[in-house]
């Protein structure tokens, strides 16, 4: 985190508060020094007429401490006000100035980390298409080269879909074409792109027959393929990752579970901010962009849907997504 903005506020803020301080007291001086030299004043004067009466026991007198007492009060209510209004001021100011600065260390990892997981499938597939021009393969040996780079061109297609659908969603958020859509059979349709898989995780899919829901099938496919992906990504080698998408009463339930490194407490809200990743680009080990769970919240929250993310048992992480719609449910699965 850069220090000299920061050097530079706290001197501003101490400058603010320690002038604010020095004008309440000088004003408070004043008043006391002001009140001092009346009473003098008018007893000297109040003593040359009237020997025998003490001025302090005058109408006079009175007024005059009653509008010291006055004023003492409003410079010690409206310098207090100033200062509680003056604080509340700087600690928002200080608030946004961190939040910009933690949204430009996010960027900034954004960028250095979309670098990488776009030039390291093109090199792969550049190499791939080397070597198969050079020299002459078997084809079990081509097979591989062509299903790696098929899988890399994968990773690209969702990696470009994420960045466009997260543009997407900040230009709009009546841009869907939404449609009565088998999510049932649609779910099914991107789970099986995840079966193959190098860490050979074992996908369970229980999915309920038949549900329909009036989506963009763009946008809700974005939500189940984050999820799994993240699943996926985040869990550890020859684990099981379950997904389930079923009704109740309270709309549609979709959830992945996974029994991975899990998230801690402290990052269950902070994870679903655009470009957050926790940890640092230097510090971590797996790739991504940080855009995954903001574009599935988006989307929910579009759908008037909720998330959740809970721990599992006995570790990793279960994220669970619930739309309140039940259009054309049936329970035939
Ligand atoms: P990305 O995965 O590209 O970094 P996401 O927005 O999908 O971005 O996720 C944000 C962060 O949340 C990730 O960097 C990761 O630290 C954490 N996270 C997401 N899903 C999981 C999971 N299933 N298990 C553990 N951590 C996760």
């Amino acid at each position: 985190m850069p220090t000299n903005p920061f050097r530079t506020f706290y001197v501003v803020f101490t400058y603010i508060i320690a002038f604010t301080l020095w004008w309440a007291y000088l004003l408070y001086a004043k008043n006391e020094t002001a009140y001092t030299e009346t009473v003098e004043l008018n007893e000297i004067r109040f003593r040359q007429t009237n020997a025998t009466i003490d001025y302090q026991s005058t109408d006079d007198f009175a007024k005059v401490y009653s509008k010291y007492k006055r004023q003492k009060f409003m410079i010690l209510s409206e310098g207090l006000a100033f200062l509680v209004l003056m604080l509340l001021g700087l600690l928002r100011v200080r608030k946004v100035f961190l939040q910009e600065i933690e949204l430009a260390e996010q960027q900034k990892n954004f960028m250095l980390s979309i670098t990488h997981e776009l030039k390291s499938p093109l090199s792969s597939i550049k190499l791939a298409l080397q070597t198969m021009r050079k020299r002459k393969l078997e084809p079990d040996q081509s097979e591989r080269l062509i299903g790696n780079s098929l899988s890399d061109i994968d990773r690209l297609d969702s990696l470009i879909d994420n960045i466009l659908f997260a543009a997407k969603i900040e230009r709009s958020e009546t841009g869907f074409s939404d449609a009565e859509t088998d999510i049932s059979e649609l779910t099914l349709h991107l789970v099986q792109k995840f079966y193959d898989n190098k860490k050979a995780i074992v996908i369970d899919a229980q999915i309920q027959q038949g549900i329909y829901m009036q989506v963009d099938s763009l946008a809700y496919s974005s939500v189940v393929i984050n999820l799994l992906e993240n699943a996926m990504k985040y869990a550890d080698a020859n684990t099981k990752v379950k997904l389930r998408l079923s009704t109740d009463s309270s709309g549609i339930i979709f959830s992945v579970a996974d029994n991975g490194v899990g998230i801690p407490d402290d990052f269950k809200t902070k994870i679903f901010e655009k470009f957050y990743r926790i940890g640092s680009e230097e510090t971590r080990s797996v790739k991504g962009t940080g855009l995954g769970l903001y574009i599935v919240k988006r989307v929910t929250e579009i759908y008037n849907g909720r998330i959740s993310v809970t721990n599992n048992q006995p570790k990793g992480t279960v994220f669970t997504v619930t739309f309140p719609q039940t259009i054309s449910a049936s329970s035939n699965n």
